[in-house]
């Protein structure tokens, strides 16, 4: 369930620093390096899962606690009241590049609609 040469693995391991915000039991948040929006943290899942849509072929309630951990790190970060964003780029062609499912937390700031 580690992918050895995974970035986001290692950071869950804490083989690479990270600015982390909260850890739970199926999943760790911490900040982008190259923050997009006041508040832009990357939640994962412990687990490594490539993407979103394999984590949702699999069932595993895993998508569950990514989504509940970003509405906890919202709240901390005072952003669930005046609104954020939840990405799950999924696929190269939509912009991952790290393959291991993380969602964005984006918020403080005004969010444009479609996004790039
Ligand atoms: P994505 O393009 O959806 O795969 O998003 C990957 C994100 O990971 C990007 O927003 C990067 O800025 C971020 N990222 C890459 N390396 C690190 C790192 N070492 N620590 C924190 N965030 C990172
Ligand atoms: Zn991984």
């Amino acid at each position: 369930m580690v992918d050895p040469d995974c970035l986001f693995c290692k950071i869950v391991k804490g083989e690479v620093p990270a600015e982390i915000v909260r850890e739970g039991d199926r999943t760790v948040a911490f900040r982008d390096i190259n923050p997009q929006a006041p508040t832009h943290v990357l939640v994962v899942p412990r687990d490594h899962l490539p993407d979103a849509a394999t984590a949702a072929a699999t069932d595993t309630g895993v998508l569950d606690a990514v989504v509940r951990e970003a509405h906890e790190v919202a709240l901390a970060e005072g952003v669930a009241d005046t609104g954020y964003r939840l990405v799950f780029n999924t696929g190269a062609g939509a912009g991952q590049t790290v393959f291991h499912l993380h969602g964005h937390l984006l918020g403080g700031r005004g969010l444009n609609w479609p996004p790039g």
